[in-house]
């Protein structure tokens, strides 16, 4: 407490010397008060809550804070005049309206069918009610995730507006140890994909970067992040920064909340549900399987309650010493290249995560220019692959596929990861069935896949800008008529009876779990059937092991018992799909990345892939240093200089 107040007068100190040298006027300062990684400034004036945005800029670049400007309750239009008003000026459906008391915030959630309404008309109403008054529309397609991430953060305002000036204060605190040197320990994700945990600490903070689980490992020390070597990591965690929702990124965020973590969690809008919705089904998939969960519905609740979501390119100070700013990774929706500013200039590091470097159909090609990096902590998934077809080459090849198999009458699997791949792929199907490039065969999708497609439907702003428009025109380019998702057990079973060609795209894309292995066990047996990979297979995996041409797996029949089954289905993959860079991409990032690394870290790749990119980086970059860390190796990064 004594703490806060210290920072605050400090602060205080600043925004008074502004009002009373930059922009004098009576600034009717009510209230100071942290909002997680923001302050907030609480004001009578009504001049001053209209120009909001200038100030709030200037302060931003005078005090290096993020700053926003809230009304005072006492200059605030009454709640029922204000819900009065904006139905008189909002002619669109207006769905629902959410009032924010505490922030003196309003969210106006317009029908599916209306256009969102005009910027200018919600700042003409916040300066009339003196209520910030946002809009939203309601998705084209409906989501059960979006609606209790709603739930969670509206549901209980006291407990949120409490979480975030829990996380203002430690974000605000004052430094304390002067920076010394940046040690960056590899958790999870060296030499291995899977896990990806880098932990980076300074003299002052203790940030994660990224929290996911392994999803080949068997023991808990293979399957987790290697925590138990960090002492006192829960209490002493500043953050986490989530880059995107896959589950070996993100899986375990809720496992550090069962262990007692109260701290910010840092991703981008989209990633938000889209962790929620896995990390749920994640629970679901273990209690099925009969195998204990590591973590509960509670602790994923508590992650979302401290979860922070940032937009590209802003930059937050996450604590005293460390600032952070998301970029496009052309991953999957929402996913994120951070860059980590620590210090006053000190050191600044660039991590990739999972990154693609060229546009696919729903995403552009991941950020290379940035202010300044030293250090790239970088992915090589695909560092070894020699020859990767072209997206365009492999959309060619899945029409000879499906053709192929279509004259036989077979059915065809694609096992999908339920966030990015499955949407391209429905993109790809799309086109080749406009083009006419594949015969009209009924199209099924199962699993995730339905609802991770509505979530994409509610964030066109963080797709490309031809996909962007299709959506904002409520086009929802995803689920077109060609593809009927199955949505209950009945109908899956009556999936399973009809005959082919058909086309069954299902969660999960490892088939380590999910509506996929029902559909391979029934159709396996038969050699006109073929399965197609489009998403990389980790060691260890079913996946893998039938790429590897083993034919006789375990699978758990109807009654709930393993049972062997001989597979005769043809088994193909096709890497051009992959939200991975391939190799070539790899080596064109570190040729076009702004301004030159002079630390290059690989991650996130098997070591035959790792080394074999180092070997092309070291003639790129003759002078940088090149490591391939294993788990539980640290770096430690000096001063730019
Ligand atoms: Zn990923």
């Amino acid at each position: 407490m004594a703490q806060q107040l210290f920072t605050l007068n400090k602060l205080r100190q600043d925004i008074v010397r502004y009002f009373s040298i930059v922009n004098p006027m009576e600034s009717g300062i009510t209230k100071i008060e942290f909002e997680g990684p923001r302050i907030a400034i609480y004001t009578r004036n009504r001049e001053l809550f209209v120009n909001q945005d200038q100030v709030a800029r200037d302060l931003v670049s005078l005090i290096k804070k993020r700053v926003v400007i809230r009304s005072d309750e006492s200059i605030r239009m009454p709640k029922e005049e204000v819900e009065e008003k904006i139905k008189k000026t909002i002619k669109n459906n207006i769905k629902n309206m959410i009032f924010n008391d505490f922030f003196g915030e309003v969210i106006v959630e317009v029908d599916a069918s209306s256009p969102i309404p005009l910027e200018e008309e919600l700042k003409k109403l916040s300066w009339e009610t003196m209520w910030i008054i946002r809009s939203e529309r309601e998705p084209a397609m409906q989501t059960k995730t979006i609606e209790k991430v709603k739930k969670l953060m509206y549901g209980d305002l006291q407990t949120r507006v409490q979480v975030l000036r829990n996380i203002g204060e430690k974000v605000f605190r004052d430094q304390i140890f002067e920076i010394g040197e940046v040690v960056v320990t590899i958790l999870g994700s060296g030499q291995q994909v899977g896990r990806s945990a880098i932990l980076l600490q300074t003299t002052e903070s203790k940030i994660l970067l990224d929290c996911g689980y392994s999803p080949s490992g068997i023991r808990n020390l293979e399957i987790f992040p290697r925590f138990d070597v960090v002492d006192n990591l829960v209490e002493e965690l500043d953050a986490v920064v989530v880059t995107h929702a896959h589950l070996d990124h993100m899986g375990l965020v809720p496992y550090l909340f069962k262990y007692g973590y109260r701290g910010p969690v840092y991703c981008t809008e989209p990633t938000l549900p889209l962790m929620l919705m896995q990390q749920l089904d994640f629970i679901s998939v273990a209690e099925k399987e009969g195998v204990f969960p590591p973590y509960s519905e509670v602790d994923v609740r508590l992650a979302v309650q401290h979860t922070v979501t940032l937009n590209y390119g802003v930059v937050t100070n996450i604590t005293p010493d460390i600032r952070i700013t998301f970029y496009n990774a052309g991953h999957i929706l929402g996913s994120a290249v951070v860059h980590v500013h620590i210090g006053e200039g000190f050191h600044n590091i660039v991590y990739t995560s999972d990154f693609k470097f060229e546009d696919s159909r729903t995403l552009e090609a991941c950020i290379s220019k940035f202010p300044r990096v030293e250090t790239l902590i970088m992915e090589g998934t695909y560092g070894a692959t020699q020859t990767m077809f072209t997206r365009e080459e492999s959309e060619q090849i899945l029409a000879e596929y499906i053709n192929k198999t279509v004259q036989r009458g077979g059915k065809i699997l694609i096992p999908v990861p339920a966030v990015g791949r499955a949407q391209e792929i429905m993109l790809v199907l799309n086109h080749l069935f406009e083009q006419k490039l594949i015969p009209e065969i009924p199209v099924f999708l199962d699993g995730l896949v339905i609802e991770a497609t509505g979530i994409h439907v509610a964030y066109p702003q963080y797709m490309n800008k031809e996909i962007a428009e299709e959506l904002e025109k409520g086009r929802n380019v995803f689920l077109t008529e060609y593809f009927t998702p199955v949505k209950s057990h009945q109908q899956r079973e009556e999936v399973l009876e009809m005959p082919g060609p058909m086309i069954i795209i299902a969660t999960s894309g490892m088939l380590e779990g999910g509506p996929i292995l029902t559909y391979l066990r029934e159709n396996a047996g038969d050699e006109k059937n073929i399965l197609i990979f489009v998403s990389y297979q980790v060691e260890g995996t079913l996946g893998r092991r039938l790429l590897k041409n083993i034919r006789d797996i375990q699978l758990i029949n109807e009654e709930g018992k393993p049972e062997v089954i001989n597979v005769k289905m043809e088994i193909t993959k096709i890497d051009g799909f992959s939200g991975h860079s391939n190799r070539q991409e790899l080596l064109n990032y570190v040729k076009n990345i702004k301004p030159k690394p002079k630390n290059i870290v690989l991650v996130h790749g098997e070591p035959e892939a790792l080394s074999n990119l180092s070997k092309s980086i070291s003639k790129i970059l003759p002078t940088a240093k090149i490591y391939v860390p294993r788990n539980l190796d640290s770096i430690t990064l000096e001063s730019k200089s």
